[in-house]
This record gives structure tokens, sequence and C-alpha cells, in this order.
């Protein structure tokens, strides 16, 4: 009895302990991995489960179940490929909530905040059900005398897709509905920070009808991504990170000959000009800068008052700052979770004593909030405001994807738009003014390719693409929407004549239209 009774915890820990491995073939993988990885919950920070990592012989197995399953999908109809994808949409849709909580349960979010960003990748879903018509070419008959001419957009074959974990399940919809709906076969790569969602989806699509081997899932680390930028049989890679890997993916997998889009890091500027209403802009700011704890590529992380606007704005962003929220994901009055991991957390607060060393002010302390309701092992770091900043401070240069939004005073307008298109990230930007034509200068001249007016966080719809400028986006195309479409088929033109024997005769001239 009394050996029970201390082994007792720990089996019950290994009860709990959740196992996430591969998924090839339209099966979850049985081997034995040779790396894993340990998943976290960050509102208690104990591991919760581990996750197999990828060797390049694992990846390479999903590679062959993807090209396997590739002629058979291929050769599906639109219709049929569609009615999948029809069968997938209601399928997440009545899951959602399971979805979130897997993605609460190891990103940190709050559920309300982990249902958006399913809801999200849910409309990329129902965009790609439309692709009967997305996928329509041209036609024009009689070019020539008795000759016609046509487009088609066909797939590329086997298709990779890499994702960070801020978005475990919306990034991935970001990618494969469009891509499976084109022909293509998929390998997902997601972060192994919180892989367990990607599995889910896994299996929806094989619930919806998905034949086994068109979409797979391996896990890890750069092992794994090195696999997917070289296999030669990988003929295009969609990337969703951190600049400096978003670089190394274009570069490792455009050498390679692949088609890659690679989205990075972002630093969001919300330029308030002084006519805008201050408390719609601090409610706006508080939103966007501390949303999801910060970790979001489209998160407000500069606040720009420009003239008189900043010490008004300032003291009510702190008054709403103060009064946030603070808990763990699984509490639904909490408003804003933990940091993804410990290391995490500390490198977004040292930016807290590196700001003020460098000359900003802190006019609200995130390491003072309280946390209701959290375990004091989790990964907290409350919403923090550094006043004052100046583009030189490293709280401005860096990403800091945390729950720190700095102000940056300038004179006028023109300062404004040359603090923004002079810095390295385009991602997203936003103004709040009362002025249309203000505002509509804006749009045309700043160097940022997803513009927010009176809107902090002007995500596009899943019609439009996704994607930023300059050390934000690696690649000619962005993400979804028509652009995604593009990305992921190639163009083939058709010149056809059917034989009459009136076109008899030979020519060796260049054909010219007659
Ligand atoms: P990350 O770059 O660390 O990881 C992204 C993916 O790359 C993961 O799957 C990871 O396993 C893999 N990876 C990590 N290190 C690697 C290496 N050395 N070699 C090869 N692969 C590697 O990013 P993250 O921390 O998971 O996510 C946060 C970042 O993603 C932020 O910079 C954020 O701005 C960015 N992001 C950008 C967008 C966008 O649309 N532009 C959207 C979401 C997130």
């Amino acid at each position: 009895m009394s050996g029970h009774a201390s082994d007792a915890p720990e089996a019950r820990r290994s009860e709990q302990m959740k196992h996430c491995s591969h998924w090839i073939g339209g099966r979850p993988w049985d081997g034995a991995a040779e790396r894993r990885g340990d998943i976290y919950n960050p509102a208690t920070g104990q591991v919760t489960g581990t996750v197999d990592f990828a060797s390049a012989t694992v990846v390479g197995d999903a590679v062959a179940a993807a090209a396997k399953a590739l002629p058979g999908w291929r050769s599906f109809s639109l219709a049929k490929r569609t009615s999948v994808l029809f069968a997938f949409r209601e399928a997440l849709n009545a899951r959602r909530g399971e979805i979130a909580g897997l993605v609460s349960a190891e990103h940190g979010k709050v559920a309300s905040d982990a249902d958006g960003e399913v809801a999200r990748g849910l409309e990329v879903v129902e965009f790609a059900c439309g692709i009967g018509h997305l996928l329509k070419g041209g036609y024009s008959e009689n070019v020539s005398t008795g000759v016609d001419a046509y487009s088609i957009r066909q797939p590329l074959g086997v298709v990779a897709g890499i994702t960070p974990f801020n978005f475990p399940a919306m990034v991935p919809m970001w990618m494969f509905p469009i891509a499976l709906a084109c022909g293509n076969t998929f390998v997902l790569k997601p972060s192994e920070k919180d892989p367990s969602a990607s599995l889910l989806l896994a299996r929806l699509l094989a619930e919806a009808g998905l034949p086994d081997g068109v979409f797979n899932v391996v896990h890890g680390d750069k092992e794994a991504v090195d696999a997917l930028l070289t296999h030669p049989d990988v003929r295009a890679v969609s990337f969703v990170g951190s600049t400096p890997i978003a670089r190394y993916v274009y570069e490792t997998g455009t050498s390679a000959g692949k088609r890659v889009q690679a989205l990075g890091g972002a630093k969001n500027h919300m330029v308030v000009l002084p006519d805008a209403d201050t408390d719609l802009a601090a409610d706006a700011a508080v939103s966007a800068g501390f949303g999801s704890a910060g970790e979001r590529c489209m998160a407000v992380s500069v606040l720009v008052a420009v003239g008189s606007a900043g010490d008004e704005l300032v003291a009510k962003i702190a008054d709403r700052v103060h009064g946030l929220r603070v808990g763990p994901g699984t509490d639904e009055r909490s408003e804003m979770g933990p940091l993804v991991t410990g290391a995490h957390r500390d490198k977004v607060a040292s930016y807290l004593d590196t700001g003020v060393k460098e000359g900003a002010t802190l006019a609200v302390d995130g390491r003072m909030h309280p946390v209701i309701g959290g375990d004091a092992d989790g990964f907290w770091l409350g919403p923090s405001v550094l006043d004052h900043v100046t583009p030189e401070m490293s709280c401005y240069r860096d990403e800091i994807f945390g729950p720190v939004l700095s102000v940056v005073r300038v004179p006028s307008y023109a300062d404004a738009v040359r603090l923004v298109s002079e810095n390295p990230y385009g991602n997203g930007v936003a103004i709040f003014t009362n002025d249309g034509g203000a505002a509509r200068r804006f749009v045309s001249e700043v160097e940022v390719g997803m513009v927010g007016v009176n809107v902090p966080i002007p995500v596009p719809m899943a019609y439009y693409s996704f994607g930023g400028w300059k050390s934000s986006l690696f690649g000619d195309t962005h993400i979804y929407g028509t652009e995604g479409v593009h990305f992921y088929t190639r163009g083939k033109a058709v010149t056809s004549r059917w034989l009459d024997p009136s076109h008899g005769g030979v020519s060796l001239g260049f054909p010219v239209n007659k």
C-alpha cells in the first residue's frame, strides 16, 4: 500500500502527460523517435507532454506519402475536392471549441482569442471552397485563323508549410486549404511548442474524406525544416515565423530550386494624429498591443504620437492597462494570458530595464501587474508601456513579441511617415485620425504591406492576401487569397487548332497571327 501511495503522484503525472507524434499517410506515426521536445502549459509552467522530433528519414517518409497520394488527389474533380473542403469546414466548425482549448493549453492565449484564431482560419477554408471559381482560366477564340488560345493553372505537386507558435491553428489554415483545393498534397511542420492543434486538424481532414497521404504532419525543429527545404520532391514552401529564419528558409529553399514565400517578423506602428479621438485611439492601442500578450505578428508594438497627442494618450492607455485582467486562458474572465515560455518571458521583460537604461520612461511596469488565478510558476508578464522611446533604442529596433508598447513622440505627420517607412519591417501599420485627406495620403505613401485606417489590426479578409513588405516577407507572393492560389499553382498557356484540310502547308517562319 505504501509503495502505491508514493507511486501514485508519478503515475498520475504520466497518465496526464500527452504524447504528440507525426501524422503520415492518413494515420499516426508509430515509430520510435530519436529526439523529443517538451510541451508546456504556460499558465502553470509545467511540462504537460512530449512531442516527437522528425529526423530527415521521417520527413522523407512524409514526403513519399504525399508524393504517392498526388496523382489520385490531382485527378479528383474540382467538385470532389470542394466537397471534402465543405465537410472539413463543417467538422472544424463543430469542433472549434476543442481546437481553441488545445491552443489555449499549449500557447497560453485566452479562450476567446484562441476561438478567434480558429474563426479566421475557417474563413480561409470557406474561401478555398470556392476554388472552382478561383481556378478559372482565360479563353480566346480564333486568335489566328482557326486557332484558339487558353490558360489553365495546375498544382505544383508536394508542397510544405512551416508555421510559428503564435497561431498554431490559423497559420496552417492560411496555407493548406488553398494548397489542397488547388490539387497539391501537403506536409506541415508546425511549431514544436504547441503541436496538438495540427494533429486534430489532420484528423478532421481525414474524417472529411481526404484520401490518405494528401495531408501529413511532421513535428520537429531545424532538422525537419532543413529536410523539407532540401528534399527534391518538395516543390514549394510556405513559411511563417521570425525574420532571421524566414530569410534562411527563403535562401535555402530557393537555392534548392523551390518556390518559397517566407513571412517574417514585424514592428507594427500605430500613428495617432492630433485630431484623433484619443479615447478610441487608447482603446485600440491597448487591444492591439496587449491582445494575445503581444504575441501577434500584427500586434501594435509602437505608438507614434504626433504633435500634442502624446501626454493625453499615454495617460489614457495607462489607465486602461491597469484594469486589464491577467490570468490563465482557462478562466473566461481573463483578458490576457501568459507568454509562451519562461525564456521568452524573461527576454521580453529584459527590454524594460534596457529601455530605461537607454533613456525611455517606464510608464507602466507589467512586472508589478497582478495575476488573477495564475500559478506562480506560469510564464507571466503583465502589460507594460515604455514612453519617450527613440528609434536608436533596442526596444524600438528589435521585435519584442510580447506585451510591451513603446511610445515614440514626433512633431509632425511627415516625421511619422518617415519613421514608419524607414523601419526595416513592413508588416502592418495603422493611422488614427478624423482627417480623411491625411488618412488617404498615408495609405498611399507609407511603405508597409497592410494598412489600417482607424483599424488597429488590419488582417486582410480571406479573399484578399496577407503579407508585409521589406524584412517582413521574402518572396513575391503574399499568403492566402488570390495570391495564395497563384502561389500554389503554375500557369500553362495552350494554343489549339483542330485539324482542317485547309490548314495544310509547310512554313518555317515564326508563328504569327493571321
Ligand atoms: P520561429 O522563426 O522561431 O519559428 C518558426 C518555425 O521555424 C517553427 O516551425 C520552428 O520550428 C522553425 N525554426 C525555428 N528555428 C529554426 C532554425 N534555426 N532553422 C529552421 N527552422 C527553424 O518563430 P516563432 O517564435 O515560432 O514565431 C514568432 C515569430 O513569427 C515572430 O517573429 C512573429 O512576428 C512571426 N510571425 C509572423 C507572421 C507573419 O505573418 N508575418 C505571423 C505569425 C508570426
